[in-house]
């Protein structure tokens, strides 16, 4: 047993017997981790101040098998360091937060560091945490997400073909674009306007996120082999497929 200081982000939790939880979290050096936290749930355990919430973010110490990486670490200690009260103020900023915990916990892989990502969340959290309208902040890290492990799809060109004109259809399967001649032979695929795909390569206009939020969700939940649970909370049925 190898004991580990990192920042975390807590992603998820699941109870694991009367008395302990299974804490999900995305630390800043190690990746994610399952852990199981002891007697948490009774908080009889000096050691933990309180209950570990979802979205929490703290130092943690975790002993871990380093030799044995399947096997679930133990929290042996953790400390809160940023009290993000906001985003339980208002529904949807939590929502928000869920969504991209959700996110997070289904496209990474046990141990695997992804600094750029944990920061790229905590600002995510922080900004969503003061948010009016959730979209930019979780759109913003969808690309950022997906661009760490390496799924960003191409926008600016046919994926089959490489022409740059024409380009009606997305086809998550294929990682980006597929033009008008090239879509008919395809099933999975979605009709994408010149809007939407124009947001896409420049994710920094100001325009409304909802296309763009639409369409790299598809995305995501085709790489998760399921939608995210929180999907529908953040569009209703009218905006999505809506195609601009
Ligand atoms: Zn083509």
């Amino acid at each position: 047993m190898s004991l580990i200081r990192d920042q975390a982000v807590v992603l998820g939790r699941l109870d694991y017997s009367e008395t302990s939880q299974v804490i999900v979290l995305l630390t800043r050096e190690h990746g994610k981790v399952r852990a199981i936290a002891k007697g948490i749930k009774r908080g009889t355990k000096q050691r933990f101040a309180a209950a570990i919430d979802l979205l929490e973010l703290g130092s943690v110490v975790l002993s871990a098998r380093q030799d044995r990486p399947h096997t679930l670490a133990n929290i042996t200690e953790w400390k809160q360091t940023r009290s993000l009260l906001g985003l339980r103020e208002k529904l949807h900023r939590l929502h928000a937060g869920q969504y991209v915990a959700e996110i997070t916990a289904a496209l990474t892989e046990d141990w695997d560091p992804h600094a750029v990502m944990y920061d790229a969340l905590v600002h995510a959290l922080v900004v969503l945490g003061d948010a009016d309208t959730p979209l930019p902040a979780v759109t913003a890290y969808q690309q950022k997400l997906l661009d760490e492990i390496g799924s960003w799809p191409r926008f600016d060109a046919c994926v089959l073909c490489g022409r740059m004109d024409e380009l009606t259809h997305f086809s998550s399967f294929e990682g980006g674009m597929i033009c008008r001649h090239c879509e008919p032979t395809h099933i999975e695929k979605r009709e994408v306007g010149p809007i939407t795909r124009a947001m896409l390569i420049d994710i920094s206009t100001t325009n409304d996120p909802t296309p763009a939020f639409d369409l790299l969700d598809y995305h995501i939940s085709h790489l998760m082999g399921r939608a995210p649970k929180l999907s529908e909370a953040l569009l209703t049925k009218t905006q999505r497929g809506h195609v601009r």
